[in-house]
């Protein structure tokens, strides 16, 4: 079990997470910077000409693997980022754009397999809005174009699958292709017709056409149902052959079969978004639509299965809440969409608005927030917790992720920074861990400027300069110098915690200045602290001062039990505080309990005790006992049982698992009665996690927080004292 941190105060934790909001300690060197460049800047690795051809080699790499081999070897919001930074680079340096450019072309050239087509109209990309802000400037844009009070979006839902375009001449199916790279697809009719939503003959009766089109080109996406892409992963995976990345691959995948048998087994699917009549050839003005809207109910006429998640919208507030909706409601869609895409509704003004090399101005894409994005580590700084524990921390180019700007980004310790062999300015891909704290999950090794220095941890602490040590068997790093001011000033933002001690008025950049001014190297000093003293800190008057003498006194009452929980042993939770104090009624008892002796108590811990009885084995920590006995703070006495039915006032709790007896609406309700609150998940409000078998993702999510965990057995425990007999 992790021990607690005192809920609510900003701390270095005990289990010596990562803080993100806390400064970290020290830097280590920084990328070197020393070459002149094209717009003068330092270091000639990371100059926007190198970056450009790195991103234009390494996303054109992406390209080809992705829209040729079908297999994608990075994610598409990872290719979209790094796609986005290359777009921006060419646009401040237009200098530099070149025709193999990624960003200036659609797609990638069709495979050799299959006959090629010519696309007598184009089929375009759709250019990207990742957020509000992005597509409020695509609406000032097309609005420069075509100054309009009033106009109507569609919003349909982007499904995530491949481009087809399908002629029928005379009304018959008679040819279909991929998207390729826009201008030329591939042939792949035979793969098409075994598409049971796609009709082969189109349904001009039920439109009142009786002299069907010569031609017309219906456009729509192919995708697989995910139940599907599911069975064919698992066949794959049965006959030893590589997973399909995603469903649109494995869509692209299957469409490029030569045999289409196998096509038929796979039950692909297809929505139809938009129709085409070449030059001359419309329909009747009385049938003509003259809106996406009334194509998409034409669509439907026609034959076509057309999504029904669709909505007709009158301002970029309604589209917003259009994509927001389906953000919730996607998840449980059977096939996979990764945006909306937003279209004028008009006809006319999309004519009139037209293309770019790539993109109709008239539409946009709006995707879902990505959970990894990459971005650029500038260097790499050390934090150390209270426990001495140092832990790497990413400084990075900011980047919004999951709806934060992320600046800075744990790396655990020294092995995982040797397992993403990082080195200073490389490019990383930061992911938010149970959507909390953000880590470096990988590193684009291919982005890595020149000559860049391998990062490695320090061989001492950062913070007191004495060498760390990495004890046999352990992942981290630690300075064990208990004067170490990293170190000292943990524990007394642990000590004056709301659960330990609950100093009121002392906070963290408090107990930073009496740190700094050596007015404070342990607990015990904090007893000893004059007005005077506590005057000559930064916005302190006198009043506050005596406020604040007067609070560390009143610490003084605090039960034992808590005096044990702020003395922050590695593993003593509030909980098992409040176990030990009750077993052991005076620190002397405790002190010295062998640890056979403290690992009977009931819901203690061989871990615990070893702890436990190696903290009071130290001087440094008997003499601040008997600092802190010397100072009349309770070191003995039972742990008063709080009065009456509520002892858990205050504290909320998340139940998950199978408990042993209790289920799960008996534990809601016995914590309630006791003035706790339940709640149904796991936040860094939660004060414990009640864990029984088979637990999920929220005890993962509590562990990632380190927030403590109770198995019934400590439930009971803790509900005890309101709840005896
Ligand atoms: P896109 O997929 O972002 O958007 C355009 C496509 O959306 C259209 O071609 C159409 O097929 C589809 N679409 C789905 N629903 C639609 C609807 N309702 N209306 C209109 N169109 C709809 O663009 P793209 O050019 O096909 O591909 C570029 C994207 O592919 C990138 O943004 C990236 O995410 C991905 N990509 C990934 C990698 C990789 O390595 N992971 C490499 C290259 C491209």
């Amino acid at each position: 079990m992790n021990d607690l941190d005192p809920p609510g105060a900003i701390v270095v934790t005990h289990s010596d997470n990562f803080d993100p909001q806390l400064p970290a300690n020290k830097d280590i060197a920084q990328p070197s910077g020393d070459r002149p460049t094209l717009d003068g800047q330092q270091d000639t690795a990371t100059s926007p000409s190198a970056r450009l051809q790195e991103l234009r080699k390494l996303l054109n790499r992406a390209s080809y693997a992705y829209y040729v081999l079908d297999d994608p070897f990075m994610e598409d919001a990872i290719y979209d980022r790094l796609y986005r930074e290359l777009q921006d680079l060419e646009t401040a340096f237009p200098e530099l754009v070149t025709s193999d450019s990624p960003t200036q072309r659609v797609g990638d050239r069709p495979a050799e397999q299959f006959t090629s087509v010519q696309h007598n109209i184009p089929l375009y990309s759709l250019e990207n809005a990742f957020d509000g802000a992005d597509l409020r400037k695509w609406d000032e844009r097309w609005r420069k174009i075509e100054a309009l009070e009033n106009a109507q979006y569609v919003c349909e839902l982007k499904i995530d699958g491949s481009a087809l375009a399908l002629t029928y001449e005379n009304g018959i199916f008679t040819r279909g292709a991929t998207r390729g790279d826009g201008t030329t697809g591939e042939d792949i009719t035979q793969n098409i017709k075994t598409i049971r939503s796609i009709p082969l003959r189109l349904n001009l009766e039920a439109i009142g056409l009786t002299t069907p089109p010569a031609r017309v080109e219906i456009r729509g996406e192919a995708f697989l149902p995910l139940d599907t892409f599911e069975q064919i992963n698992q066949e794959r995976d049965n006959a030893g052959e590589a997973r399909f990345a995603n469903p649109r691959n494995a869509a692209a995948g299957t469409l490029r079969q030569l045999d289409s048998r196998i096509v038929a087994e796979r039950q692909l699917d297809f929505f139809a978004y938009t129709l085409q009549f070449p030059e001359g050839q419309n329909l009747p003005d009385e049938l003509q639509p003259q809106s996406q809207w009334d194509s998409l109910e034409l669509l439907r006429s026609l034959g076509f299965r057309v999504n029904p998640n669709r909505r007709r919208c009158q301002s970029l507030g309604e589209v917003l809440s259009y994509f927001e909706d389906w953000d919730q409601k996607r998840h449980d869609l059977p096939y996979m969409t990764d945006g909306a895409v937003v279209k004028l509704d008009s006809k006319r003004l999309q004519r009139e608005l037209g293309f770019t090399q790539k993109f109709p101005r008239w539409a946009i894409a709006l995707k879902y927030p990505a959970e990894e994005v990459p971005t650029s580590m500038q260097r790499v700084t050390f934090q150390v917790g209270r426990t001495g524990k140092v832990t790497p921390v990413a400084e990075l180019t900011p980047v919004q992720l999951a709806g934060t700007t992320v600046a800075r980004a744990t790396l655990h310790n020294g092995d995982r920074i040797a397992e993403l062999n990082l080195h200073l300015g490389d490019t990383v891909i930061v992911r938010k861990a149970g959507e909390i704290i953000p880590e470096v999950v990988r590193v684009l090794p291919e982005l890595r400027p020149a000559q860049a220095q391998p990062v490695s941890m320090p061989s001492h602490c950062p913070e007191c300069h004495e060498p760390v040590v990495r004890p046999d068997g352990e992942v981290d790093t630690r300075c064990v110098n208990p004067s170490c001011p990293a170190i000292v000033r943990g524990a007394l933002i642990h000590w004056v915690g709301r659960d330990a001690l609950d100093i009121d008025g002392m906070g963290k950049k408090l107990v930073e200045q009496l740190v700094d001014k050596g007015l404070v190297k342990s607990m015990a000093n904090l007893y000893g602290l004059t007005t005077e003293e506590l005057a000559s800190l930064e916005r302190m008057g006198k009043k506050s001062a005596q406020n604040l003498v007067n609070a560390i006194n009143q610490s003084k009452s605090r039960p034992w039990s808590r005096v044990l929980y702020g003395l922050g042993i590695r593993h003593v939770g509030s909980v098992n505080a409040q176990v030990l104090a009750q077993q052991f009624t005076t620190v002397e008892t405790l002190a010295q309990a062998e640890p056979e002796a403290i690992a009977q108590v009931y819901g203690i811990g061989d871990e615990i005790a070893q702890a436990v009885h190696a903290w009071f084995q130290l001087p440094t920590n008997q003499q601040l006992i008997a600092q802190l006995q010397a100072a009349g703070l309770q070191l003995a006495g039972e742990a008063p049982a709080e009065t009456g039915e509520q002892s858990l006032r205050g504290k909320t709790f998340v139940v998950t698992g199978t408990l042993p007896t209790l289920s799960r609406t008996e534990a809601k309700q016995r914590i309630e009665a006791a003035g706790g609150k339940v709640t149904g998940s796991v936040s860094k409000k939660t004060d414990y996690l009640v864990v029984g078998a088979d637990a999920g993702s929220k005890l993962k999510k509590a562990e990632e927080l380190g927030i403590e965990q109770l198995s019934e057995d400590q439930l009971e425990q803790l509900l005890a004292p309101s709840q005896a007999g």
